[in-house]
């Protein structure tokens, strides 16, 4: 949630922000024009990356206001075709496939159909209970769109039907129902049941399957979601989770704080713009010596997969790299 009371007017967030070249008496105008409430021009600009979140050194949320702003000019021009395929999420049916009460539950929330059907095969979520469908999607991807406002009004939804499920402890497969739950104080919702993020299980799976991990001694590219904006406190998880697979996460320009948008969402709105930062995004993979990229989001690697191909790199979804790294699955040829 936007605070203007922490913010003071230092224009980190926008000197910052990948997308514009402000230097830093513009970014400083920006953010006061944008506190006035005016429709300045970072709200076109924006692509919509949450990052100048994770910028701003007081925690005042900068991109909740250019978020929201966003929406009362409707500066975006979101095709309605991206529109209406936004608001089917929470018309998809829904599903709970009964597994064994001694393990969490999985909300795959709509993105099933977005992952390869091997990075939901094996032990690795074997007996779970797994939710899926329009009940429990989150409508965080809203925020792509340049609307903040069905984000706030569904997340009493969003909470209540993981709640019916009874489920006392839940891993979220997509980061951006984790998102959603660390929102939830802002908006006084309880959440009366333990948020589980998929790193934070991929690591409890790794070290309780110690005896099967066979390191996979690859150097490989990481994209971080816009979703991770919110929790930057597990990055450190992942570390671990790469280091648990014998894996090198590639020492890359864009990656951690300076990581790109995958822009597969964004894409729509203003292609050319997105074409310039997948490029750049692919160049750097190669560069930092990657055989490979993985993705923690579905939707980042639905946009991106076909481009790490074209470079002779495989896309690879984590839950599937840590079934590599358990032998379950073999390391892909190159692409
Ligand atoms: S939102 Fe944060 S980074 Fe941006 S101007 Fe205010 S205090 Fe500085
Ligand atoms: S959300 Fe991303 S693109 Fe938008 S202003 Fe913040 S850092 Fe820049």
């Amino acid at each position: 949630m936007w605070n203007e009371q922490k913010c003071d007017r230092c224009g980190d967030c926008l000197v910052k922000c990948q997308y514009v070249d402000y230097p830093r008496e513009k970014a400083i105008s920006q953010i006061e024009k944008l506190i006035f409430g005016e429709n300045a021009e970072i709200l076109s600009e924006c692509i919509t990356c949450c990052a100048c979140n994770e910028y701003c050194p007081q925690g005042a949320d900068p991109f909740e206001l250019i978020n929201e702003l966003q929406e009362k000019y409707g500066v975006l021009p979101v095709p309605e075709k991206t529109a209406r395929w936004m608001a089917a999420g929470a018309m998809v049916p829904s599903e709970k496939l009964e597994g064994g009460d001694e393990k969490p539950a999985l909300s795959l929330c709509v993105m099933e159909p977005m992952v390869p059907s091997q990075a939901l095969d094996g032990d690795l979520f074997a007996n779970m209970t797994v939710l899926k469908g329009g009940d429990y999607f989150c409508f965080l991807g809203n925020i792509h769109i340049g609307k903040a406002s069905p984000v706030k009004e569904n997340a009493q939804r969003f909470i209540g039907n993981l709640a019916a499920t009874g489920a006392k402890r839940i891993v979220l497969f997509h980061d951006d129902c984790y998102a959603m739950i660390k929102k939830m104080p802002e908006l006084d919702i309880e959440v009366p049941f333990e948020a589980v993020h998929l790193v934070e299980y991929l690591r409890e799976y790794l070290k309780s399957n110690r005896d099967k991990i066979k390191p996979l001694d690859r150097k490989i590219a990481y994209q971080r979601p816009c979703a991770s904006r919110f929790s930057p406190e597990l990055d450190p998880v992942l570390d671990d989770v790469f280091e648990l697979m014998g894996v090198e996460r590639t020492d890359r320009a864009y990656d951690r704080d300076t990581a790109l948008c995958c822009g597969t969402i964004f894409s729509k709105i203003y292609p050319e713009k997105i074409q310039s930062v997948q490029q750049k995004n692919m160049d750097d993979m190669v560069n930092a010596g990657s055989e490979a990229m993985v993705f923690l989001c579905p939707v980042c690697m639905a946009g991106l997969a076909s481009l790490v191909k074209q470079r002779d790199r495989s896309p690879i979804f984590i839950t599937e790299l840590v079934r590599m790294a358990v032998g379950e699955l073999p390391f892909p040829d190159p692409a």
